[in-house]
C-alpha cells in the first residue's frame, strides 16, 4: 500500500489530499489502470483502511520491485504529490554539477523565489562522509539540500554524526541541554515513513505530513535547534 501514485497521464496524486466523500466516489468511479503504483507502474486500486485513511495498493499482492527502489520511488511520489499539492512544480532525477565539475543527480528539484532546493532520498545506510560530500556538492552549487532517510538508516548516521558532534563541538563532554537526535547542523536529516500514513519523523516523537515539512524548509521553520533538525 502507498498514499502517493501517479495518474495515468503521469501526475503524481496524494490520496489523503482528496477528501473522504470524494475518495469514495472516485473508488466507485476509477477505471483500472487510471492510477498507477510508484514502485513499478502497475494498476492501483483505490482503498480506504480500517481507520478511515486512503491508499492505493496492487490488484494482486504482488510486486517485484525490490524494497530499496520500492521505498525510493515511493518516497519521490509522495514529494512530488506534495509540491504539487502546493502549487510547486518538482522535477526528479535532475543532473547537475557544481562549478568545480563535481556531478550530482537530485531525487527531487524545484525552485521557489529565488531558491533551488533538493530533496534526497536515502533508504539504505551510506558512509557520513558521503553524505557530507554530497551535501557540499550541492551548497557549492548554490543549491539547498534536505534528507530523507529511512528510521534505520537515521539511527545509524545519528551515531556516526553525534560521535563527531561531541567531539567536535563540546570536547566530548554531554552538554547539560543534551544533543536532541544527534545530527549536525550543517545536514538536515529526517525520516519518512512510507508505509501507511506518510508522515516526516524528525525524532523525539515529533512528525508532521509532508507538504507541512516542505512549507516549513520554504518559511524557515525547519531549523536546526540544539542537536535536531525540526519544525518549531
Ligand atoms: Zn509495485
Amino acid at each position: 500500500m502507498t498514499q502517493s501514485a501517479w495518474t495515468r497521464d503521469g501526475r503524481p496524486v496524494d490520496a489523503a489530499a482528496i477528501p473522504s466523500a470524494e475518495w469514495e466516489s472516485l473508488k466507485q468511479v476509477a477505471q483500472l489502470g487510471d492510477f498507477m503504483m510508484p514502485c513499478c507502474k502497475a494498476p492501483a486500486v483505490l482503498k480506504t483502511s480500517i481507520n478511515g485513511l486512503p491508499f492505493f495498493a496492487h490488484l494482486s499482492d504482488e510486486c517485484g520491485t525490490a524494497p530499496e527502489t520500492k521505498w525510493h520511488k515511493a518516497g519521490k511520489a509522495a514529494v512530488l504529490a506534495a509540491l504539487t499539492s502546493m502549487g510547486i512544480q518538482g522535477c526528479d532525477e535532475v543532473p547537475g554539477r557544481s562549478p568545480r565539475g563535481d556531478k550530482w543527480e537530485a531525487d527531487v528539484l524545484f525552485s521557489v523565489s529565488g531558491r533551488t532546493i533538493v530533496i534526497e532520498l536515502q533508504r539504505s545506510y551510506q558512509h557520513l562522509r558521503d553524505f557530507t560530500r554530497r551535501q557540499e556538492r550541492y551548497t557549492a552549487s548554490a543549491v539547498e539540500c534536505y534528507w530523507l532517510v529511512r528510521p534505520q538508516t537515521f539511527i545509524t548516521l545519528g551515531k556516526a554524526t553525534s560521535r563527531l558532534m561531541l567531539k567536535r563541538d563540546f570536547g566530548n563532554v554531554f552538554p547539560p541541554g543534551g544533543i536532541g537526535t544527534g545530527m549536525l547542523p550543517e545536514l538536515p536529516v529526517a525520516m519518512l515513513d512510507t508505509e501507511g500514513e506518510q508522515l516526516v519523523q524528525f525524532g523525539e516523537f515529533k512528525t508532521a505530513k509532508v507538504p507541512i515539512w516542505l512549507a516549513g524548509i520554504l518559511d524557515g521553520a525547519y531549523q536546526y535547534r540544539r542537536g535536531s533538525w525540526n519544525l518549531g
